[in-house]
């Protein structure tokens, strides 16, 4: 006898890393599968989580008793919504950056697929006695809540608000409601985001299209309906109205002969709307675009995984062997799947992809409206679209049959999800390769340090393209010492006499210009604007963070402290201040400096504003306007040839961020605003003002050499120990209460070391965060180190056991597994 599973167990999106066993109804029983949506009961609420396994019997080693399981609410799928590979990739990813299973399923399904839970209070036959028992006149919150609950028979909480403030509402609520005058019943809500449908009709019975036969036995009308839906699968009612001219019951008649049938046909959304595709342009690949792909195809063929780097410098033509490797995957019966960092980047990419496999593609990113994700989710879950593009959580689009995942700019830190569940959509991808033995390209013309490192160890394959195509020249680019610039007017300038006569000339060619201000700190630091020194960490070798609250300097790595200088430790000069001209002061200089340059400004305030961000954009496209000054958000992605200047203000904040990425960053940036300059005919220039001219990353950059770079900066990884040659993590204690977040922090630090008493960790901190404060919340961080990944791990979670264990809430402390930026 073949019996059903009588317990499910459940992942649920909370901050709970275990999952949970429920039993199960016969009903829900004969109908649960792995991968659907159950209501289960949690504390006092009920939620929605996911069958992650069924189970005949409790195992033998359980410990849970019989009693103690509750009984699930309601099955809400009897299709699985995460599809068996679905489930494996967000387990891995729960496991290794040790984010819930539930939050990561929740995270790889498209938002508002789950009902909306919603409370309702009622009176119990108890409730309603004591009603009826007390007289008008006593006009107590307790009697107004009970008369106000037996009106509408249930209502839900909010609607009581007006009776009192909430605290006291909420008091009285619950005093009535254990002594069993009112009861809660918590139920699904059924508005959220479902298959759109729409009426319409088609034809059955194909004798009715005969003349003979229609004229005999149909009416005129009739007749018109049958003319109208013959040639087409089906028509949308209203507009078989329409086109016929007749009532709606001429056709319901037809229906009830059989002729037709009036159905519910499912719409898509499709976020492309009605937009235009550009044609597609049958390029024949150069030599090295060549080589690059037939390697790719190869791999692809012997469909196994494989990892490949494929190095190109802007403009080598990437995209194009993307799109044909892409091709290639499709013709061998496989899917593909490409991620782009930005969601500015996609309706470029995406456009072009859907000018090359039509309705094969799907998008995924999350300023879709949410009736759009859902359709294209479905659509890829069904097998109807092959191809999916999307920002980093399309790494969980349920695609089947996946052949190649192509990660674009995979440098990123876009990829890097900042907040719980903490994941990150390049390494991901790699995974999920693995899994589903793809081929896996990771493009960028600026690898990061951990993907080149991978290639030179032979972990991946190494692809590259050495030059732009058509050899188009890159953009020079030159450093503008500011030490020389302040020395020549006595006093600091933001504009060297060079970036300005760049700008002035450019504007008198009838070029545009961009204007770069690389400021992503969020943290002040010191410089000495006579000899450009900015004062370091002696344990760290990153940037000390002056808070000047305290007038003291401080090392967010390690905690070192000394006192803000007067002058400059290196040069002696009291030339000492810290860093910071907004873009808005930037505009408004230019404004004044050339009133004829018609200038406009793009950064996290105005792109706050989506709209206004891309007419900005599309303006500057379109030649209205000469030169827009923006942050780095800038440097991406986006081309227009006729910019001939890209001006970066001031680097030196990129630099000095107390991060060991910030060289890394650097590099980065200035090579992909080099690639912004000259994509046109025209050759481009580039000026970097700054006062560390001789910084190896600026040297680096400016001469276009990667490897110099790499061979350097990896040294520098090695030297003081850092990613790739280490795992790191980080643990970020946070909440409102100063006091108890530090001492949380000192406890936490006691815990990893009895957990690492055999030293092969290296333990840092606690230190206050570089952002000590957010959104009202103290922040307190300690970074462990290791060359082993299993033992950083077993530390980590073995100190927030006995943590946990002393009572104290774990949420209040995030676990970060190979943070992306130390801030
Ligand atoms: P990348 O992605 O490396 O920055 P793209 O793929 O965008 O480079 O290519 C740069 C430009 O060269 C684009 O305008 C593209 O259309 C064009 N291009 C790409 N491949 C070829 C080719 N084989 N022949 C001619 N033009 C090409
Ligand atoms: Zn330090």
């Amino acid at each position: 006898m073949v019996s059903t599973p009588q317990y499910a167990e459940v992942a649920v999106p909370l901050h709970v890393s275990h999952t949970f066993i429920y039993r199960l109804t016969p009903a829900v029983s004969f109908l649960a599968v792995v991968g659907a949506r159950i209501l289960v009961p949690l504390g006092r609420n009920l939620v929605t989580g996911y069958i992650v396994a069924l189970h005949r019997q409790l195992e033998e080693n359980s410990n849970l008793a019989e009693a103690d399981i509750k009984e699930a609410e309601s099955l809400l799928d009897t299709v699985p919504v995460c599809t068996p590979e679905i489930l494996r990739i967000t387990r891995w990813v729960s496991d290794y950056y040790s984010s819930p299973w539930g939050e990561v399923i929740k995270a790889s399904l498209p938002p508002g697929i789950s009902p909306a839970i919603t409370e309702l209070l009622s009176l119990t036959p108890k409730g309603k006695a004591e009603l009826d028992r007390t007289s008008d006149e006593e006009l107590t919150l307790k009697t107004s809540v009970l008369t106000e609950i037996a009106k509408a028979r249930e209502v839900r909480k909010e609607a009581l608000a007006a009776l009192a403030p909430a605290n006291q509402l909420s008091k009285t609520l619950r005093e009535v409601e254990k002594s069993g005058l009112i009861e809660r019943v918590q139920s699904q809500t059924g508005s959220y985001v479902k298959t759109k449908f729409r009426r319409a009709v088609r034809l059955l019975d194909p004798a009715c299209l005969e003349p003979k036969e229609r004229s005999g036995k149909l009416t005129p009308a009739q007749q018109r309906v049958i003319e109208v839906l013959s040639g087409h699968l089906t028509t949308p009612f209203p507009a078989l109205l329409k086109a016929a001219a007749v009532s709606v019951s001429t056709v319901v008649s037809l229906e009830k002969k059989g002729v037709l049938e009036i159905f519910d046909e499912a719409i898509r959304r499709d976020p492309f709307g009605l937009a235009k595709f550009p044609d597609i342009e049958n390029y024949t690949l150069t030599r090295a675009q060549s080589t690059v792909l037939r390697t790719i195809e190869e791999q692809l063929t012997a469909g196994s995984y494989a990892a490949f780097l494929l190095h190109g410098v802007t403009g080598s033509g990437k995209t194009e062997v993307y799109i044909r490797a892409m091709r290639a995957a499709l013709k061998l019966g496989r899917s593909a799947m490409m991620l782009v960092p930005e969601i500015a980047l996609t309706p470029v990419f995406s456009r072009r992809l859907r000018a090359h496999f039509g309705d094969q593609v799907a998008i995924f990113h999350s300023s879709l409206q949410k009736g759009e994700r859902f359709d294209e989710w479905t659509r890829v879950k069904n097998g109807d679209a092959r191809i999916v593009i999307g920002t980093r959580s399309a790494v969980f689009a349920p695609i089947r049959n996946l052949g190649l995942i192509v990660v674009d700019e995979e440098h990123e830190s876009t990829y890097r999800q900042q907040e719980s569940p903490y994941y990150n959509g390049r390494d991901t991808a790699i995974v999920r390769a693995q899994k589903e033995s793809a081929t896996v390209v990771l493009g960028s013309a600026t690898p990061s340090l951990e993907s080149f490192h991978n290639a030179r160890r032979g972990k991946y394959g190494y692809l590259h393209l050495a030059e732009r195509i058509g050899a188009r020249p890159m953009a020079t680019a030159r450093i503008i010492d500011m030490r020389d610039v302040f020395a020549r007017h006595g006093g600091a300038r933001v504009f060297s006499d060079e970036l300005l006569e760049a700008i002035r000339e450019t504007h008198s060619r009838k070029e545009q210009s961009i204007i770069l201000l690389n400021r992503r700190g969020y943290s002040s630091f010191v410089l000495c604007r006579s000899c450009g020194e900015t004062i370091q960490c002696p344990n760290c070798d990153v940037t000390l963070t002056y808070h000047r609250s305290e007038r003291v300097m401080i090392c967010h790595y390690c905690n070192h402290r000394e006192a803000a200088p007067t002058q400059c430790p290196q040069c002696g000069k009291k030339y000492i201040y810290y860093v910071g001209e907004g873009t808005e002061q930037l505009e408004e200089m230019l404004k004044k400096q050339f009133p004829s340059l018609r200038v406009a400004r793009i950064d996290r305030d105005t792109t706050s504003n989506r709209q206004r961000f891309e007419k900005s954009l599309m303006d500057f496209s379109d030649g209205h306007i000469d030169t827009l000054v923006g942050t780095q958000m800038l440097a991406k992605g986006h081309d227009f040839p006729n910019v001939t200047l890209v001006g970066v203000v001031s680097v030196d904040a990129g630099l000095a961020l107390p991060d060991f990425r910030a060289a890394e960053r650097t590099f980065q940036l200035i090579t992909q605003v080099a690639g912004r300059a000259g994509r046109g005919d025209r050759p481009g220039k580039v000026l970097i003002q700054t006062y560390h001219p001789y910084h190896y990353a600026l040297r680096h950059a400016t001469a276009q050499d990667y490897d110099g770079f790499y061979n350097e900066e990896i040294r520098y990884r090695q030297n003081h120990s850092y990613p790739p040659f280490v795992a790191l993590a980080s643990l970020l204690v946070h909440g409102t209460d100063l006091n108890r977040v530090r001492s949380e922090a000192v406890e936490l630090r006691k815990e990893l070391d009895l957990a690492n008493k055999d030293r092969m960790c290296r333990i840092l901190g606690p230190a206050p965060a570089p952002l000590a404060r957010l959104k009202g919340e103290y922040r307190f961080q300690l970074l462990i180190k290791s060359r082993s990944r299993r033992q950083l791990r077993t530390v980590a979670d073995a100190a927030l056991d006995s943590l946990g264990n002393r009572g104290i809430n774990l949420r209040s402390i995030n676990l970060e597994i190979d943070p992306v930026s130390i801030m």
